[in-house]
């Protein structure tokens, strides 16, 4: 199993070579060689024998969420969210969700705060 950056931005895919595990006070880590973003560790071997380091479990791959305001032409701001999904391997992300009507705001304030308040549910109940 490679290791996967679990920076969104990121994502590499490295092999267990590839990476250099380090134990720091909070735990056992790495850090990306590409973006430098640590990673963390757990260590399943057994005790007193050799070490095993897994990268925990997620639920779901992060994802990113983007809260924007798009100006109407009818006047007024539709608050309005993209939600990406990220893959397991390089690159783009797997799924784009939109979704353009959130509500419509007389101001541009008021529709990214709605659209980073539904943000927030989101990936709170992803955790
Ligand atoms: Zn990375």
């Amino acid at each position: 199993m490679p290791f996967i950056c679990e920076n969104v931005e990121c994502r590499a895919v490295l092999a267990r070579g590839q990476v250099k595990p380090k134990r720091e006070d909070s735990g056992w880590c790495f850090y990306c060689p590409d973006c430098k973003a640590r990673n963390v560790l757990n260590d399943v071997g057994v005790p007193g024998g050799s070490l095993e380091l897994v990268q925990p479990e997620r639920s779901g791959l992060p994802h990113k969420v983007v809260a924007t305001a798009r100006q109407l032409e009818e006047g007024g701001y539709a608050a309005q969210l993209r939600v990406q999904r990220a893959l397991g391997t390089r690159g783009t992300y797997a799924v784009e969700e939109h979704w353009d009507q959130l509500g419509v705001f007389l101001n541009a304030q008021e529709a990214v705060a709605h659209a980073k308040t539904v943000a927030a549910d989101l990936l709170e109940r992803k955790a």
